[in-house]
């Protein structure tokens, strides 16, 4: 298929972080206009976009990201909508930029107050491998005490150091944080990390004693979704920015 939208790198990157958005709100992982979905710019590994403070997460547009330094000045305030005061919310800008800079790799960085994820979050033993969707965060996760709402410097700096390497970060009473090297990863990762959780409260709330996969498919299936190798998500995007197309013309014009 002709590819119809041939942008620039830098507008290539405010359209997937406007897709996220846009693919947030439609699976009703949201809470209204807390949380955020962070990107890093093309133009440099310290210029971060994020959306306009007061916006739900299906009002986003490209033209509406504001471009912030890694340390939170403004460099770009995006488009100005009516009715809203604050460009950024500076809690929020603190958490992801924290993980930005901690880690080269989180191009993208998705943090949410999903409902499955936190129900699972509660559960000592975490998130169980019992279906395929499950298993593919085996050894992916790092699991994160509650540490109250707007946490400081030094709580942040645990964070990151909790949360490692790994690209899921599991925040117990709270949700969690996806990491990706593309917008497409980290969305993939969200997307399923929360498709998991909501299998594993849909089996432990309607089977006694669920069985548990059992033989050299269970490793199989583990180092095929842990290869390195593999960019998450880039084979799908397309896919969701289509499905994005068809159920909202225009969500991507400014
Ligand atoms: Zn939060």
């Amino acid at each position: 298929m002709k590819n119809k939208h041939r942008n620039s790198p830098e507008d290539s990157i405010k359209r997937d972080l406007t897709a996220a958005y846009r693919l947030i709100a439609d699976q009703n992982l949201t809470d209204t206009i807390f949380t955020h979905i962070t990107a890093r710019s093309t133009q440099g590994d310290d210029q971060i976009y994020i959306n306009r403070f007061g916006l739900f997460f299906d009002e986003v547009t490209p033209e509406s990201l504001v471009l912030c330094s890694i340390s939170g000045e403004v460099c770009d305030p995006g488009s100005r909508l009516e009715g809203l005061s604050d460009i950024t919310n500076p809690n929020g800008f603190a958490f992801h930029a924290v993980v930005h800079r901690a880690r080269s790799d989180a191009n993208c960085v998705i943090h949410l107050h999903s409902h499955a994820s936190t129900v699972v979050s509660l559960n000592p033993a975490g998130l169980i491998g019992l279906t395929q969707n499950a298993m593919r965060f085996n050894g992916q996760i790092a699991w994160y005490e509650y540490d109250g709402v707007n946490p400081n410097t030094e709580q942040l700096s645990d964070m990151v150091q909790v949360m490692g390497d790994k690209p899921i970060l599991a925040m117990r009473h709270h949700g969690m944080i996806s990491v990706g090297r593309s917008v497409a990863e980290a969305f993939h990762r969200a997307f399923y990390f929360n498709k998991a959780c909501q299998e594993q409260i849909d089996i432990l709330s309607s089977v006694k004693n669920p069985l548990l996969p059992k033989g050299p498919s269970v490793d199989k299936s583990l180092s095929y979704f842990t290869n390195p190798e593999r960019v998450l998500g880039e084979r799908e995007w397309p896919g969701w920015l289509r499905y994005l197309d068809r159920k909202f013309p225009n969500w991507d014009k400014n």
